[in-house]
């Protein structure tokens, strides 16, 4: 078991599996083989107690109270806004805001950036691997002031095509939200040179890095982004919490989001004062728990030795890929030449859903469908695909046996 002092050295997959307690268990009789990475992580024992400790310990509002557990439950909250900020190096605290996760985060910006920055004939920039939660908030927001969402095209391998993405540019373009790297085909997008690019224009730029943040070191000031949205969940973290990064100049002179309680400096009737940021876009009691808990989730990314991480995932992204384009009828949907983890592909003859079916009998978890990316699948003319998603502490043999598994499901279930 990883404890709070021990550093992993050499990645050893072994070893890291026993911190993840979901992954020594049976389903049906067979042992987990956990292939979903990508819509959620599992989550480290030390996360977990970090949980358990904050409700039997210290379980308090923050903020505002004078007593002992009050002081101690604000004390580790504050801390792992400053975790993040170095994270993602970050400037200062003040530039993290917590959220409900990247939706929320996404959301909030054009909401309030949105709202105040962007009318009638404006040009909003969106890419053709977003995620429907980068679309549906500029959708509502194009519709709401009259402006127009262009999007990024991409090539039949599942890449952005940053040509066309030059001539998108103009001078009614007022944001571009894009994401880092996509769910659904695990393509690892340009963002820097769009933000670059961007920049020369003085557009403000949003990374969606719901996918990134547990595979890659990110850091935000290399990148030079305006806005990064990302979620606790995906980084060994809980559900229901997130983060949204802004430049602090930014978000000084954005609106605040939601009003209520933390988020205001003085209020009567006449009129209200808002606190400095980024309480300014916290209102209400947050979510102390969750937020105490991916603290947790962070140092232990923190102990890792993330490029070795790294390592291995890519291993065994490249082996998947091998073993599976070996078996006849599985095609690989997204080759991108620069990926993360994710191995998206669908059978001759085989109904995506029925093969994760039954898979699933065999204890693999994989998800199928359209991965909540759409506009993806209408792109490449398919209604959905079959996705492993690969982290750290997933195995070669685990690979083995999701190959096996579809060589059982095109024999159970082959049509033509
Ligand atoms: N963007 C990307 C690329 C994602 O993969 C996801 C989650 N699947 C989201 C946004 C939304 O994240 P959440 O549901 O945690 O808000």
């Amino acid at each position: 078991m990883l404890t709070d002092t021990k550093t992993l050295s050499a990645f050893d997959v072994t070893d890291v599996r026993r911190d993840f307690p979901v992954l020594s268990q049976k389903v049906y009789g067979r042992p987990l083989i956990y292939l979903d990475n990508a819509a959620t992580s599992q989550k480290p024992q030390v996360m977990i107690d970090a949980l358990v400790k904050y409700y039997s310990e210290y379980n308090a509002n923050i903020h505002r109270g004078v007593h002992y557990l009050s002081q101690k439950a604000s004390q580790v909250y504050d801390d792992v806004r400053v975790k993040l900020q170095h994270l993602i190096q970050a400037n200062t605290e003040r530039e993290i805001i917590f959220t409900r996760g990247t939706t929320e985060s996404i959301n909030l910006v054009a909401a309030t950036y949105g709202r105040k920055n962007i009318s009638k004939g404006d040009e909003v920039i969106i890419s053709a691997l977003e995620h429907h939660s980068n679309i549906v908030p500029w959708q509502l927001l194009c519709e709401e002031k009259g402006a127009v969402l262009k999007v990024i095209p991409m090539n039949n391998d599942a890449e952005l095509m940053l040509n066309e993405f030059q001539s998108l540019l103009s001078e009614r373009t007022k944001f571009i939200s894009v994401v880092h790297t996509s769910n659904s085909m695990g393509t690892i997008n340009p963002v820097k040179e769009i933000i670059q690019l961007a920049h020369e224009r003085n557009i403000p730029v949003l990374v969606d890095a719901a996918q990134a943040m547990v595979h890659e070191e990110l850091n935000v000031r290399e990148l030079n982004c305006d806005f990064m949205a990302f979620s606790a969940h995906k980084m060994l973290g809980p559900t229901g919490i997130g983060g949204l990064f802004g430049k602090l100049n930014l978000l000084e002179e954005m609106p605040p989001y939601q009003g209520g309680g933390d988020m205001i400096h003085s209020v009567s009737f006449e009129k209200t004062t808002y606190n400095e940021v980024p309480f300014k876009f916290e209102a209400g009691t947050p979510n102390i728990a969750d937020v105490i808990a991916w603290g947790a989730s962070i140092d232990y990314l923190n102990q890792m030795d993330r490029s070795a991480a790294a390592a291995h995932e890519n291993e065994l992204l490249q082996y998947a890929t091998s073993e599976l384009k070996k078996v006849e009828g599985v095609h690989i949907v997204g080759n991108a030449r620069h990926k993360t983890s994710v191995v998206s592909f669908i059978i001759d003859g085989v109904n995506t859903l029925d093969a994760g079916m039954y898979l699933d009998t065999l204890g693999i978890a994989v998800r199928t469908g359209h991965h909540c990316t759409e506009p993806v699948m209408k792109r490449l003319n398919i209604s959905g695909t079959i996705r492993a998603s690969f982290l750290f502490y997933n195995t070669k043999e685990e690979v083995d046996e999701l190959v096996k598994g579809v060589k059982g499901a095109i024999k159970l279930l082959k049509t033509k």
